[in-house]
């Protein structure tokens, strides 16, 4: 079977995965003639001007994910042989890992808004903060971006930002779940990936539908699988209560024919997520249609996206780094900055999930960065708002979870945080590629050793609803550049 991603079509067989290639890509786009520049140290020494006559910057030995040392060298928003480089500015990077800019395929950027609780300002910032050059913006805005003129006034508010900005459309108009959004004409707009986020789409009819209006451009429907009869408005809480419990014998005591109904609507219990997944899956398989599922929390979602692959459907996953790292426990404690949808899980869960991530089972990690105001934080629990920011710590959970224990090497980290994200949204022309001469000049710039203990308050995000607020994590980031430009530095003032 082949289908199109970006510009390049890939064929099933040649994956790693079925419905996916874990390989990055192969063959660079045509980016277009270098242009060529006579210096005046070249007309001064009557050297013949090279391919590249001048670059911007050389970056001395960085460690590329591989291993492998090189020299960088940037020119305007390319990536240049180090040795046509003539007058530059000098980075040396010696003891430094150099990564592809990293993309993240789930952001709440929260414009527009009247009362935005992030800017796609302050949003990028953040992303520029952690590593990323590109972000998908998600359509439960206000408006909602259900419409080509909600996705051409965010794309306006993004020609200042300090990363890439791309829309997500809605499945349904306004998310209600009950009508069709225009996918058609948001797809003409520029529109790849279509989700209702922030809510199901319930209606089985109406994503078989969306997918099959998918289907005809090769585009893509995310899912948040949350059964809405299952776990309803208020539910917040997960149904295993400790995560020291031998969780298998906790799930036959929850969920045994024996055992007693829960009827609290508080409860968010993991059978909701399941048979979303398990639905989706087989409308996958049905329409031939691409389906993503969000923010995978449970062992059994990973179970029904493995046996989806095992049948080569075209089913893809992400997993957040809050789920990675964070356990249910925290939840019990009542403060709502770790109330999030779905709930945090318990440790076999993560340990699944991490399992599921270096495998492939899970081929992404996304970071549904979700801020909010202190005001929609400080009610109840059931009623505050979930969710938590994530973009400036992705990369450190990342390494802490799957670096540190041996899960997985910087390649993994680079196909799970750029390669295939930006491969899924269709932007791997342009982001996601491999650091090598005649590509664009979107990487980031890593200390690997560096430490440090996580202060909410020097966020760069508005959201100050930080799950990891006073935990000492790698801060690894030095500097970020995208097309060129430094959109982050340690340095800078
Ligand atoms: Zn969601």
């Amino acid at each position: 079977m082949t289908f199109r991603m970006g510009t390049a079509a890939f064929r099933d067989e040649d994956c790693d995965h079925p419905g996916l290639g874990l390989r990055p890509p192969d063959r660079a786009p045509d980016l277009g003639k270098m242009p060529t520049v006579h210096t005046q140290a070249q007309k001064t020494l009557n050297v013949q001007p090279k391919r590249v006559p001048m670059a911007d910057l050389l970056i001395r030995d960085v460690t590329l994910p591989d291993g492998s040392h090189t020299d960088l060298g940037i020119h305007d928003d390319r990536l240049v042989d180090a040795s046509d480089v003539i007058h530059a500015r000098i980075i040396d990077a010696s003891g430094l890992v150099a990564l592809p800019g990293l993309v993240d395929l789930h952001t709440h950027l929260r414009e527009p808004s009247p009362h935005p609780a992030e800017t796609v300002a302050s949003g990028t910032a953040a992303a520029a903060r952690g590593g990323f050059t590109a972000v998908f913006a998600m359509a439960n805005t206000d408006p909602t971006a259900d419409s080509p003129a909600t996705i051409a006034r965010l794309l306006r508010l993004a020609t200042t930002a300090t990363a890439e900005v791309i829309p997500i459309g809605a499945i349904t108009v306004g998310l209600a779940g009950a009508q069709l959004a225009p996918i058609a004409a948001m797809h003409a707009a520029g529109v790849t990936y279509f989700s209702d986020d922030g809510h199901v789409v319930m209606d089985a009819s109406l994503m078989r539908q969306a997918l099959l209006a998918v289907r005809e451009f090769g585009g893509m429907i995310g899912q948040h699988s949350q059964d809405h009869q299952l776990a309803g408005p208020t539910a917040c809480l997960p149904d295993r209560r400790s995560s020291n419990q031998d969780s298998r014998k906790q799930a036959r005591l929850d969920h045994g024919p024996t055992a007693p109904t829960d009827t609290s609507a508080t409860v968010w219990p993991r059978v909701a997520e399941a048979v979303i997944v398990a639905r989706d899956v087989q409308l996958a398989r049905d329409t031939g249609a691409r389906v993503h599922v969000c923010h995978v929390s449970t062992a059994e979602s990973i179970d029904i996206i493995r046996w989806a692959k095992r049948h080569r459907l075209l089913v893809t996953a992400e997993v957040t780094p809050h789920h990675l790292l964070l356990d249910q426990g925290l939840t019990d404690l009542g403060d709502t900055t770790f109330k999030v949808n779905p709930p945090l899980r318990s440790e076999e869960d993560r340990f699944e999930l991490r399992r599921a991530l270096a495998d492939g089972t899970i081929d992404i990690v996304a970071t549904d960065h979700a801020p909010h105001t202190s005001a929609d934080k400080a009610l109840p629990f059931p009623q505050a708002k979930p969710g938590m920011v994530g973009l400036e710590q992705a990369l450190a959970v990342v390494m802490e979870t799957m670096l540190a224990p041996g899960l997985m090497d910087w390649s993994g980290i680079v196909e799970r945080m750029s390669y295939t994200p930006a491969r899924l949204g269709q932007i791997a022309t342009r982001q996601g590629r491999p650091l090598t001469p005649g590509e664009p000049a979107n990487f980031v710039l890593i200390d690997p050793t560096a430490r440090r203990r996580v202060d909410k308050d020097a966020a760069t995000s508005m959201g100050r609803n930080n799950p990891y607020d006073g935990l000492n994590l790698p801060d690894p980031v030095i500097s970020t550049w995208w097309r060129g430009h430094q959109t982050f530095s340690t340095q800078a003032g």
